[in-house]
């Protein structure tokens, strides 16, 4: 039987109702089912700058209340958890606004679009000592949290090579049309939208990195202003990065963020390679790890782990094996992560001391590719 929460409702404060802000929803929404939190949860409000779609999504996905103005949002005395999942440029000003306010941030990744406006997020929140997360929710994975036990663990043996891409095709149509994720002082390109998760994801398994090689460049100059529209607009952002890796460690790597590689709808994947063995994994099949350990001749090669209930955030969800989660169970795991932040469980997902630390290996890879040389993280 369930305990009951012993402390008041925690209030969360939503703003955004696009893509992540329905999935920020849901996660909130499912994790109680799946967790024996804390503390409860209440759906205090939710913004959008559209103040009529805010009330339509409020209604729609349980929230108390709905702003068409952020700061009313982070003001509200029923919000303790503010989270953010508006275009990157907005980040900052919300963040620090709900700093400011002594509540708690929640923000989606990247943390900011320059490495200036991350280290003033990071450095305010722990001057107010506010719990902070950012949306890598990648790494929230079941087999995300096995591959790295089997690395701490030495089962690969001592870690000699990453290689790490993250590809998606949505912007490989040159008629794709110019988004917010196309200005550099909104979002900042591939490289800001999928290359900082790879990032994430790099330090989260093989820590930091001590040096990059990097290269960056667009390929379509210009994009339709709007879907079908005759006008274009210029694009400076990069359409795709690639880098190579040093890390602290010893270990070498490889990195590739692109918007335009045909075929490829979420492939955030890495071959990590010891002296013992290979582990690989595909975002777009997140369930499975495929593992090589040198075998008997002519027996040898790669098995396919399957996610199943041994995985405590795979039960959380499901108690038979094979059976898969999905892209939204991993962003409740990122809730279930925050809340026991929140309680003082621990920080388990990714603060904005991490976030920034993301930040400044991002700028490496620009300053790097703008100077084309070796760039070490001490100059960043
Ligand atoms: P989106 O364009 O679908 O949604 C953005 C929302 O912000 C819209 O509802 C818009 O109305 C709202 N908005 C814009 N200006 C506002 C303002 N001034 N006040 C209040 N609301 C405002 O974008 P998205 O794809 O949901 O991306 C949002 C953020 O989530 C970005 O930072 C992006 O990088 C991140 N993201 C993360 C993941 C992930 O896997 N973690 C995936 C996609 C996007």
């Amino acid at each position: 039987m369930r305990k009951t929460p012993l402390a008041a409702p925690l209030g969360i404060g939503l703003i955004g109702t696009g893509f992540m802000g329905r999935a920020h929803a849901l996660a909130f929404r499912n994790v109680s089912a799946a967790f024996e939190l804390p503390v409860q949860l209440r759906l205090s409000a939710l913004a959008d700058a559209d103040s009529t779609r805010a009330e339509q999504c409020a209604q729609a996905w349980g929230f108390d209340r709905s702003h068409g103005d952020w700061q009313q949002l982070i003001d509200d005395p029923h919000v303790q958890i503010v989270a953010i999942t508006t275009p990157n440029h907005l980040h900052y000003p919300m963040a620090m606004a709900a700093i400011a306010a002594g509540k708690a941030v929640y923000c989606e990744k990247p943390l900011a679009v320059s490495l200036e406006q991350a280290t003033e997020m990071y450095r305010s929140a722990k001057a107010a000592g506010v719990v902070t997360q950012v949306g890598y929710n990648y790494q929230h994975n079941p087999m995300i949290g096995l591959a790295r036990d089997m690395i701490e663990a030495g089962e690969l043996g001592e870690i000699i090579s990453f290689q790490g891409e993250f590809s998606e095709d949505f912007m490989g149509d040159p008629a794709s049309p110019w988004s917010w994720r196309c200005e550099a002082g909104h979002a900042g390109g591939a490289l800001a939208d999928l290359g900082s998760h790879l990032l994430a994801m790099a330090r989260h398994l093989l820590g930091d990195v001590e040096a990059v090689c990097a290269d960056s460049n667009t390929v379509h100059r210009q994009r339709p202003a709007t879907s079908g529209s005759r006008e274009l607009r210029p694009i400076a952002v990069d359409d795709q990065t690639h880098a190579l890796l040093r890390f602290a460690s010893g270990a070498r790597g490889t990195f590739s963020s692109s918007w335009l590689k045909h075929g490829y709808k979420n492939h955030l994947s890495f071959e990590i390679s010891g002296t013992k063995g290979t582990l690989a994994f595909d975002q777009e099949r997140l369930n499975e790890l495929r593992l090589y350990r040198p075998g008997a001749t002519g027996r040898d090669g790669f098995q396919t782990l399957l996610a199943g209930p041994s995985l405590p955030g795979y039960a959380a969800f499901c108690p038979a094996p094979g059976h898969q989660l999905g892209y939204n169970e991993l962003k409740a795991l990122e809730v279930h992560a925050l809340i026991q932040a929140v309680c003082g469980q621990g920080q388990r997902g990714p603060d904005f001391e991490e976030a920034w630390q993301i930040e400044r290996l991002a700028a490496a890879i620009r300053l790097s590719a703008r100077e084309q040389r070796w760039v070490g993280s001490g100059e960043i």
